[in-house]
């Protein structure tokens, strides 16, 4: 009862969080649809609120969904209006916020659910059946004044445009306070006392609604519409006022299909991406409520999502109505539109009753009315004494006129004055005694006076009036004979609600009936396959070691090929590089033909997995040239004298020869390429005259040391050595000196190795 509602304290009116309710409607085929042959894709259990939609041209590719209440093709309105729609409008009427929106593809009923045909009881959309359950609620109600309001507008290509305004071009913005939220500045409000008033106001804005055409549906609508109802009601509770406020939003939202299927082009085009914005900003705030781990929820982004902040996820009871139609070409805008209604269904409001809020426009007008009331107190106190001609009868028996005084209201008293001036006037006018001037001037005076309480009297009436109609604005609840005239409306209703419940439930028995049958054949079969199961998770269970073993396997060896390769390349390089230093040296240091030759005596030995190089053909033998025989029989190193005789006469004959025993005397005669030269002589120190006199002196004996190479004799070199070492003047190792001087001597003959290596210019050779 409403009453019952007053008493919760202001700790019950917070509730805790709740689901959006998300209901879904499918309307039956169209006409159009049915001659067009179209078949139904969409199979409804209204029973487990269960939704499938099958794909015809692909069987067994069909998508379930589940919701609070679904409502198939046979659904009548006020059906839906009581299961869904009803607890909610009570709620707002308690005080709550509430938010009905209606989402769907064009031409799935979403304008029939909200509005259907407001004139016939069996087709009322949600919009007038909420009129008639608000009005007969406050009707009901006893004790309670009432201030119900409307405002209707409508967002079309993001621009708020105000329904109920005579200039609708008129664009709105949005503002918002800490007691209302999200509101739209300066939007008109008409205050309501009745059904017809209230559903003038609707027809008014529905004129003014924005339609336009596309393929979709010949009058679509492609505006998002919001009706909005205020209810604000006061309660006396002792000596205080308690003002609750409920506010009532009512959404029918644009065609949620894509621009392609609209073939909509130019301004139509434009229209509809701006639609899309609105409707895909929707979508993502449904989204972010329903994401854990997301901080922003992008309300922002459109006007739409801005102004249905508080019905989504904020302080509102919000009930969505998702509507599709059956028709199997709509298959991909059915599942988007049950996917996008299945996500909604997780977002979490937080409800509570608005009291007491500082902006109530019902605060407003009671303190209103108070105002006009003093005033109006203060205008009709002040009155005075009147003479009024009173009838008697004396006690002679005689009727007589007396004039008796009597205190009056100023009302009364400003009458009584008005009637006394007329009679004052007449009086003058009458009177033939008094110049003219004198009475004009008599009659200017009473005039004044008139005047004076003329408008006394006319101000006193216009704050009556006023106050009237403000008075008249507030509902006051309860009228007992009407009410009991809709209880037991109301009794035959909850009957008729009753058996059909009652149909319900048989209908859900034999159903549950059917379903544990079926469940029983399904535990027998599964006994059977539950053996086979475990012997099968067995062999699986083995397989799986195996492969888990082959797959470490695998691994292992890949790793060990991998550690292989890179030994072989590292040893192959080494291989290389030794081979590039050997190919140096044979290169530099031994002659092409010996290279030949050699090539020609190695060969594989199989046994011995090795080289081996072979010993000289007899042919080859013949070839090389003897070993020279030393000049002097005894003596082993004549072969340097010979070596000389051979080098001379092969270089007058010019031909090459080959020293074969003593290689290192193979030696090139290139010219040489002598650089500049950079240093100095020594010059020593000056020395004294007389010691340089003491120091020839000193020398003069001495035996100059000359030394032949050639011809120097293994005994003479003997000898030197041995007169050298006693030689202190001289260098330390007289065979390093031998040595050095046959080398300076061969030197001078055969030029250093400089140009040796890599070089290979005019052979020549002893
Ligand atoms: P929308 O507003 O979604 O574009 P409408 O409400 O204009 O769609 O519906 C399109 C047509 O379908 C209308 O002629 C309407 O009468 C019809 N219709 C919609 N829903 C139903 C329903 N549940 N039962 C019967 N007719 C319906
Ligand atoms: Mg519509």
């Amino acid at each position: 009862m409403p009453s019952s509602t007053s008493k919760k304290n202001a700790a019950e009116s917070v509730k805790a969080a709740e689901s959006v309710k998300v209901v879904v409607r499918c309307r039956p085929l169209g006409r159009k649809e049915v001659d067009d042959g179209r078949k139904t894709c969409v199979d409804i259990d209204t029973t487990r609120g269960c939704i499938e939609v099958k794909k015809l041209s692909k069987p067994g590719n069909d998508k379930q969904f589940t919701f609070d209440n679904v409502f198939d093709q046979n659904s009548r309105q006020i059906d839906l209006y009581k299961t869904v729609f009803q607890p909610l409008v009570a709620s707002v009427l308690e005080g709550y916020n509430g938010t009905i929106f209606a989402y769907g593809q064009t031409g799935t009923g979403k304008t029939y659910t909200m509005q259907g045909t407001p004139s016939d009881p069996e087709q009322r959309g949600v919009i007038p059946n909420s009129f008639q359950q608000i009005f007969e609620h406050i009707n009901q109600t006893k004790g309670i004044q009432y201030l119900v309001r409307a405002s209707y507008l409508e967002i079309y290509q993001e621009e708020i445009r105000d329904l109920l305004s005579k200039d609708t071009k008129k664009r709105y913005e949005l503002k918002e306070t800490a007691d209302s939220g999200v509101t739209v500045k300066d939007l008109s409000s008409f205050v309501v006392k009745s059904v017809k008033e209230i559903e003038h106001v609707m027809n008014v804005g529905n004129t003014n609604r924005a339609t336009a055409y596309t393929d979709m549906n010949e009058r679509s609508s492609r505006s998002h519409a919001i009706f909005i109802t205020t209810i604000e009601c006061c309660e006396t509770m002792g000596t205080e006022n308690h003002i609750r406020v409920g506010k009532l939003n009512m959404v029918d939202l644009a065609g949620s299909e894509r621009q392609s299927k609209t073939n909509a082009s130019g301004e139509r085009f434009r229209e509809a991406t701006k639609i899309n914005l609105s409707l895909s900003a929707l979508g993502n705030v449904i989204h972010a409520l329903v994401e854990d781990n997301t901080n922003h929820i992008p309300y922002r982004d459109s006007k739409l999502t801005r102004l249905l902040q508080d019905s989504l996820g904020g302080n509102s009871r919000t009930v969505m109505v998702a509507n599709i139609g059956p028709a199997d070409y709509n298959y991909d805008e059915t599942i988007t539109t049950l996917r996008y209604a299945n996500r909604a269904k997780n977002i979490k409001n937080k409800p509570k009753i608005n009291e007491d809020p500082k902006d109530a426009l019902l605060r407003q007008f009671q303190s209103e009315i108070q105002r006009l009331r003093k005033i109006l107190e203060s205008k009709t106190q002040g009155g005075g004494t009147v003479k009024r001609r009173v009838r008697r009868v004396s006690d002679t028996g005689e009727e007589e006129e007396f004039s008796e005084e009597e205190t009056v209201g100023r009302e009364e008293y400003i009458k009584e004055q008005q009637k006394h001036l007329e009679e004052e006037k007449k009086k003058i006018s009458e009177n033939h005694s008094l110049i003219a001037e004198e009475k004009q001037h008599l009659m200017g005076e009473l005039d004044y006076r008139a005047r004076q309480l003329n408008e006394e009297a006319e101000a006193r009436d216009a704050l009556k009036l006023k106050l009237q109609s403000m008075e008249s604005k507030l509902i006051n609840g309860g009228d007992v004979i009407q009410k009991t005239a809709i209880m037991e409306k109301e009794l035959q209703e909850k009957q008729r609600k009753i058996a059909e419940e009652k149909q319900r439930a048989d209908e859900m028995r034999n159903a549950l009936k059917a379903k544990e049958e079926k469940a029983q054949e399904a535990k027998e079969t599964f006994n059977n396959l539950q053996s086979e199961v475990s012997s099968k998770t067995k062999k699986l269970t083995k397989l799986f070691h195996k492969l888990q073993n082959a797959e470490q396997e695998i691994k292992d060896l890949q790793e060990a090929h991998r550690q292989e390769i890179e030994d072989l390349t590292q040893t192959m390089h080494d291989l290389q590089r030794h081979l590039v230093t050997k190919q140096l040296i044979i290169n530099n240091f031994i002659p092409p033909c010996d290279q030949e030759m050699f090539y020609k005596r190695t060969q594989w030995d199989d046994l011995t997995n090795n080289w081996k190089i072979c010993r000289y053909e007899s042919e080859e033998l013949k070839e090389m040239v003897k070993r020279p025989l030393s000049a002097i029989p005894s003596q082993r190193h004549a072969t340097c004298q010979v070596g000389k005789v051979q080098m001379l006469t092969a270089h007058a004959s010019e031909k090459p020869v080959v020293f074969l025993r003593y290689k290192h005397q193979n030696i090139l005669m290139v010219d040489l390429d002598l650089p500049s030269r950079t240093t100095r002589d020594y010059e020593g120190p000056t020395v004294a005259p007389h010691i340089k006199a003491a120091l020839e002196a000193a020398l003069e004996d001495e035996e100059e040391l000359v030394v032949d190479a050639a011809k120097l004799n293994k005994r003479e070199r003997r000898k030197k050595k041995k007169s050298s070492r006693t030689d202190n003047m001289m260098s330390k190792s007289s065979d390093n000196q031998i040595y050095s001087k046959s080398r300076k001597r061969e030197e001078e003959l055969y030029p250093s190795a400089r140009g040796l290596l890599g070089v290979t210019p005019k052979r020549t050779g002893f």
